[in-house]
């Protein structure tokens, strides 16, 4: 069952069911005008009234409209202008602000110098084309007043672009082609220009929290390009943790590479919008996105095309190389230092003879990118099944067959990769058919090696040689989708991808500093019962993911003394609780404690339950009308409707596909 709707849109909704049908008879002549201020193309232009179209590029509009309404009163009680106003809600924000303004062009047309113009045709139809699914999937009709051949015009007869607005900032050269609007999400396979055009395109529009930059170049020359979105763009804050996706490690695996193109645009939207959520996540997270990790053999694969492409062509780099197999072992190590009882699972140094082997350069873009960011969770995005898997993929059986293997972070990890299964509608079906069925019983996810093994794989690699989580989600079982499947894809991952981000926040964070408050980096914080080490980052900053419950947490670093905390982990804690360590130099005793906002606790040790005043600080996520686009089965209504019939005797019927 749904949950109840908004108070506000309950009202928006009764407001637009009890409101008048449309006005504007069936169309007339050849052009299909209806009468209005266009036919005539006279008019006496008056000030824009409307506070739903009050950004519109324009300032003033004519009476009667192209729907005959006479006045602003009548405009603002009509379903038509109710409906532009809830669009957002009702479509979770995809396609607007762009519908809602070529819904202003005809409910408000521009007026100038005596003389109504009329939007652009094209616009329209371009539109109509990237925002049928978003209709189609809470079967709604597309609104019979955003009819692309009756209100529209075509260039030769004059038209404006509604959406020019939109458009403001972008180099000509790097505005979409057929006048579609930048801020819908377009569901197509993006070709290497087209990704990098969208990915630019998007910075720019976001430009005081967005950003692109390459981390290099594939082996064929292609730039690896990031896309990053942070309340500061281009610098680490301190103890802001930083998140990265990666897609299209195996060329031919395409899905996470538009997954996240449209995130990144999905992100510099909403946030522009004013989502709360995005805001929040942005302005506590920086977040780098990589589509493409392998464009080389992405090309490959596209030159076959969807629905063409066979299981490997294009998997490998243009060397042949299998990129995530082509990262050092340090998982063999790892069980080789475990039997001689040095266990350690954390920062295990590249092996000299690693370096003799074929490198790709797309895998040591990786590498040094990791060595440069501090990063604190990371997943990579496949194709080919259906399922999350977390470290290790390392088999640890000496023959190397598949065999539960799990890190010290076994708990962790399992919560990480819950927190994109679990919101994820097909991983969640129940139904054994479906594709990625055989995972079912284990909520669709599974420890790598358990799955099957391998080495040199970057998740195994993220683990031990760096501070980095990393998961793998295999987004489907077709490595390249038709484009028909992208929106559907998108629906079902956009909420997984923002529920994994926010993961980030789980656990504790703070600072390591020396008495003076000066950092200390490359400190150790050590969880106790958890073999596995974290370091803090050159400003002294560290992020530990934690489950919920009791930790010893300890601080340490050459020179120093140790320092010992235990914290505790409330189970709906959201926001990362934040611990600070003040090392006293080794030989000196810990005198008076420094009292500052830092300090708490009255001892070196913090007294037990001290983690409680880390609490839930937020409030959950505003998600209005969120997992409720359950499409209607077998003629019954769409969720929409039942607020119109309950609500008002008046139904705007026009709103209905069937
Ligand atoms: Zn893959």
């Amino acid at each position: 069952m749904p949950p109840p709707p908004p108070p506000l849109l309950l009202l928006l909704l009764a407001a637009l069911a009890a409101a008048a049908r449309p006005r504007c008879p069936l169309a007339r002549g050849t052009t299909g005008d209806c009468h209005g201020p266009w036919a005539a193309d006279s008019a006496t232009c008056v000030d824009m009234p409307l506070r739903t179209c009050s950004d519109v590029a324009y300032n003033q509009t004519a009476f009667p409209t192209l729907l005959e309404h006479r006045s602003r009163e009548a405009v603002e009680a009509s379903s038509e202008y109710i409906l532009l106003s809830v669009l957002h809600h009702l479509l979770e924000g995809q396609c607007n602000p762009d519908l809602r303004l070529l819904g202003c062009a005809v409910l408000a047309p521009r007026c100038e110098g005596g003389r109504v113009r009329r939007p652009c045709r094209h616009v329209c139809e371009g539109l109509r084309e990237a925002c049928q699914p978003a209709f189609d999937a809470i079967d709604m009709a597309w609104p019979y007043f955003l009819d692309c051949s009756r209100y529209f015009a075509s260039v030769e007869e004059g038209c404006y672009d509604p959406l020019e607005k939109l458009r403001e900032g972008l180099d000509v050269e790097e505005a979409l082609p057929s006048g579609l609007p930048p801020t819908f999400l377009h569901f197509t396979h993006h070709s290497y220009a087209q990704m990098v055009r969208v990915l630019r395109r998007t910075a720019a529009r976001c430009a005081h929290i967005a950003k692109t930059y390459s981390i290099g170049r594939s082996f064929n020359g292609k730039e690896l390009l990031v896309i990053e979105f942070s309340a500061r763009p281009g610098q680490h804050e301190l103890m802001e943790p930083e998140v990265k996706l990666i897609g299209n490690i195996h060329g031919n695996e395409v899905a996470g590479r538009e997954m996240l193109i449209y995130l990144a645009q999905y992100l510099c939207t909403e946030y522009l919008l004013g989502s709360a959520r995005i805001q929040r996540l942005l302005n506590t997270t920086r977040i780098h996105l990589l589509p493409s990790m392998n464009p080389d053999g992405y090309e490959v694969a596209a030159a076959e095309g969807a629905g063409y492409n066979g299981w490997t062509s294009g998997r490998q780099n243009a060397q042949n190389l299998d990129l995530n197999r082509n990262f050092p072992d340090l998982t063999s190590e790892y069980y080789r230092l475990a039997e001689s009882r040095s266990v350690r699972s954390d920062h295990i140094p590249i092996p000299q003879h690693y370096w003799w082997g074929k490198v790709a350069p797309e895998t040591k873009a990786i590498m040094k990118w990791m060595r440069t960011t501090p990063f604190v969770l990371s997943a990579s995005l496949h194709g080919g099944d259906l399922v999350v898997s977390y470290p290790f993929d390392f088999s640890k059986h000496p023959q190397e067959e598949k065999m539960f293997s799990p890190t010290p972070d076994e708990k962790m990890f399992k919560l990480l990769a819950r927190a994109y299964a679990d919101v994820h509608p097909m991983m969640m079906d129940r139904s054994e058919n479906r594709c990625g069925g055989n995972f079912l019983k284990r909520g669709s996810i599974i420890n790598g090696a358990d799955w099957y093994s391998f080495t040199g794989g970057m998740s195994d690699f993220n683990y031990l040689h760096s501070n980095c989580f990393e998961i793998t989600v295999e987004l489907g079982c077709v490595k390249f989708p038709p484009e028909e499947a992208l929106y559907t894809l998108w629906q079902h991952n956009k909420e997984p991808l923002l529920n994994f981000m926010e993961t980030v926040h789980r656990g504790i964070k703070g600072v390591v500093m020396d008495k003076f408050g000066k950092p200390v980096k490359n400190a150790r914080i050590v969880v106790k019962g958890i073999r596995h080490d974290i370091t803090t980052a050159p400003d002294g900053d560290y992020w530990r993911l934690l489950p919920p419950g009791s930790h010893i947490v300890i601080a340490q670093a050459p020179g120093y003394s140790k320092v010992i905390k235990k914290v505790t982990i409330p189970a709906r804690m959201k926001r990362a609780g934040r611990v600070d360590f003040i090392l006293q130099p080794l030989g000196t005793r810990p005198k008076q404690l420094l009292l500052g906002p830092r300090r708490s606790g009255s001892g070196l040790r913090d007294p037990p339950g001290g983690a409680s005043r880390y609490g839930e600080p937020e409030e959950p996520g505003q998600e209005p009308l969120g997992g409720r686009r359950q499409p209607s089965v077998g003629g019954s209504k769409p969720w929409w409707w039942s607020y119109f019939t309950s609500l008002s005797e008046h139904k705007p019927r026009w709103l209905l596909k069937y």
